[in-house]
């Protein structure tokens, strides 16, 4: 059983530092919207009976008197068979009940003819028409992104209150591990993980906490597991197989967390712990690059967003069409790394050639984590597979946009 992952609290951020965040509340308008009748259109604001009888052969003449333009003066109150210019966005002057466009017009001087009839509220954004203030804006969970964003900044609301963002660690194990940019002595690696998993937990929402990689030895281990701990959540990479310098195990007992599993059944991915100590997420993930991401990917990302206050955490795969066959070993669900690309209706899917867990170079472009049920042992081309879009998503060269110029 996968450990129960909730909020840690609330708080309050200014709306500049809000992208990204969860609601913890729902937010009610503070304004209507819009916030006074404007014109939809550049022309002329009238008495709609003024202008009932208007047309082409009965053009209606009124005397124009004044201007209203976006953020200009506030136009006086309409006159009967009187017209006032009006621009985009302008308040419409009381007395006046809509909007004649320019293109149904005739300036003669200091009047207007009018050509057609304009019924009243028409090419009018009516005050509270969009919203009234006090109605629910927005819901509790929302997650503040570009259109959420423009809404709460449109309605001069300048704080929100947001779930807290959870700091998580991250603590790299092994012997073999160096900085970027480090001399590479003989038998040693960058420790590369650290910078994928970074930015994995940046783009989710939460705080990363990179430390130092850990060597392969207990108390090394186990000491920064207890500095790990300052942390809200503790994701340790590697050391968590069965070798003999896999001290990931004994460090977990000798601190006192006790997982709730050590093993899920998906390749890549075998060894994963969850536990909790002290109502702490800790978090085993293998050390494995790919096995790294993808597990992270898919069990890990979701029990983060929970913790975000996101009310739905798990990505929703969508059908795609296998372009090569595949072979595989049955047991296990596998999560294979795959470019999708779009043919018409249908979502393709190409597996990279290299499905081995250690391959980096096999997860340079891939753009879909392809996921292939335990029980089958061989895949056709053509054959429908539940496809997480992942990464940059769909991009193509062209498109349909290209052609409207
Ligand atoms: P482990 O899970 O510690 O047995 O490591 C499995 C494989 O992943 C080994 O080849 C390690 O060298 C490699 N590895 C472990 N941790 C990292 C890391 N943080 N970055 C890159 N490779 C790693
Ligand atoms: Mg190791």
């Amino acid at each position: 059983m996968m450990p129960a992952f909730s909020p840690l609290g609330e708080e309050v951020v200014p709306l500049g530092q809000s992208f990204g965040r969860y609601l913890s509340e729902d937010v009610a308008a503070a304004l209507d919207s819009p916030p006074f009748d404007n014109s939809a259109m550049d022309g002329y604001a009238v008495r709609a009976e003024d202008v009932a009888g208007a047309g082409g052969a009965s053009p209606v003449r009124l005397a124009l008197r004044g201007e209203s333009r976006a953020g200009g003066p506030l136009p006086s109150a309409l006159e009967p068979a009187t017209a006032c210019r009006i621009f985009t966005g302008a308040p419409m002057p009381d007395g006046a009940d809509a909007v004649v466009i320019q293109e149904d017009t005739e300036r003669l001087g200091d009047e207007v003819a009018v050509l057609e009839a304009s019924p009243p509220g028409k090419h009018i954004r009516a005050r509270a028409s969009d919203v009234s203030a006090g109605a629910t804006l927005l819901r509790a969970g929302a997650r503040i992104w570009h259109g959420e964003l423009g809404l709460l900044a449109s309605q001069n609301i300048e704080r929100v209150r947001v779930y807290k963002r959870p700091r998580v660690a991250l603590l790299s194990t092994g012997d073999e591990l160096r900085e970027l940019g480090a001399a590479l002595e003989p038998g040693t690696i960058v420790n590369s993980n650290v910078y994928v998993l970074t930015e994995m937990l940046r783009e989710l929402g939460v705080t990363p906490v990179p430390l130092p990689a850990a060597p392969d030895s207990l108390p090394a281990i186990k000491s920064a597991l207890e500095e790990a701990l300052d942390a809200d959540v503790v994701i340790t990479m590697g050391g968590v197989s069965v070798g003999e310098y896999d001290f990931v195990h004994e460090a977990f007992a000798a601190v006192g967390i006790e997982p709730s599993f050590w093993k899920v059944r998906i390749k890549p991915g075998k060894p994963l712990a969850f536990a909790r100590y002290d109502g702490k997420p800790v978090i085993g993930i293998p050390g494995n690059p790919i096995s790294a991401m993808v597990t992270f990917e898919v069990l890990v990302a979701p029990c983060l967003r929970k913790m975000l206050g996101d009310p739905q955490p798990h990505p929703q795969p969508v059908p795609a069409r296998l372009t090569g066959g595949y072979r595989r070993r049955p047991g296990r669900v596998e999560i294979a790394r795959g470019i999708a690309t779009r043919e018409g209706d249908d979502l393709l899917v190409t597996l990279t050639s290299q499905q081995g867990s250690g391959s980096l170079p096999s997860f340079a472009g891939v753009n879909a984590l392809v996921v292939l049920p335990a029980d089958k042992a061989e895949l056709h081309p053509g054959e429908r597979v539940d496809t997480l879009l992942w990464g940059a998503g769909l991009r193509g060269v062209s498109s349909f946009f290209d052609t409207l110029e």
